[in-house]
């Protein structure tokens, strides 16, 4: 599957296209053995569901990052794009289309027709972990595909991290100290290493346990969405 939903419109976003294509792992990706097994058994008795590791979607000129977790087991898993088919990405894409960052209907399904604007969403463990509980090794293992990503979208100013894991692996990405950059929903941090100067916004994972318990409610999400809108709205130094 491409990382992309749409054609590219002129050579800038072809270039930008084919760069963020490359910094997906390969389908039979072999870091993560437990991982490898886990896709193999699903594989196996799921053989009409993805089972791969689920490339980023979004746009090569995106100048926001959503980074979640992991796919899902019958969420990105089963579909192949990012917080498509459980509940998880109920709350992400109605909260993008409000936003104005995606266009056309979420169904819940890859072939939606859905476009992302201005945004891209990845995961920061691209592989399905069982119990959706990846190791840090795991985790560490995979942040070279979540730097590749990063690296490959030129134009990027803020990135939304969601849940403590997914912070704790873009600070690490950027080289940056976790006790000098703590995970706190609604915190914003300032991201900068080789040249880049970003701006990194924490918010709760939007899962189904997050938004039952009211631990993360709508309001609450969108907060951090529209901050992050403001500051795209101040124009680069
Ligand atoms: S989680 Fe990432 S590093 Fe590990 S096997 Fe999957 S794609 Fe490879």
């Amino acid at each position: 599957m491409s990382a992309f939903g749409e054609d590219a419109a002129d050579a800038t976003a072809v270039v930008a296209k084919a760069a963020i294509e490359m910094a997906e792992p390969d389908h039979d990706c072999p870091r993560c053995p437990r991982l490898v097994a886990f896709r193999s058994a699903n594989r196996t008795e799921h053989p009409d569901w993805f089972n791969a590791p689920v490339a980023t979607f979004g746009a090569g000129d995106a100048w926001l990052l959503i980074v979640g977790l992991a796919p899902g087991l019958r969420g990105a898993n089963r579909t192949g794009r990012p917080f498509t088919g459980d509940f998880a990405g109920n709350l992400l894409y109605e909260t993008l289309l409000a936003c104005g960052l995606a266009s056309g209907t979420y169904a819940q399904r890859a072939d939606d027709g859905l476009r992302l604007i201005g945004c891209a969403i990845t995961n920061a463990v691209r592989c399905v972990p069982p119990q959706n509980k990846p190791l840090p090794a795991e985790i560490a293992n995979c942040r070279v595909f979540l730097q590749a990503t990063i690296d490959a979208l030129p134009n990027l100013r803020a990135i939304i991290a969601l849940g403590r894991l997914a912070h704790e692996s873009v600070v690490r990405a950027f080289g940056q100290k976790l006790a000098a950059l703590p995970f706190a929903h609604g915190r914003e941090h300032a991201l900068a290493s080789l040249g880049r100067n970003l701006t990194l916004f924490d918010s709760y994972h939007c899962s189904r346990y997050n938004t039952n318990t009211a631990v993360l409610t709508p309001p609450m999400f969108r907060d951090v969405f529209d901050r992050a809108l403001k500051l795209i709205a101040v124009p680069a130094e």
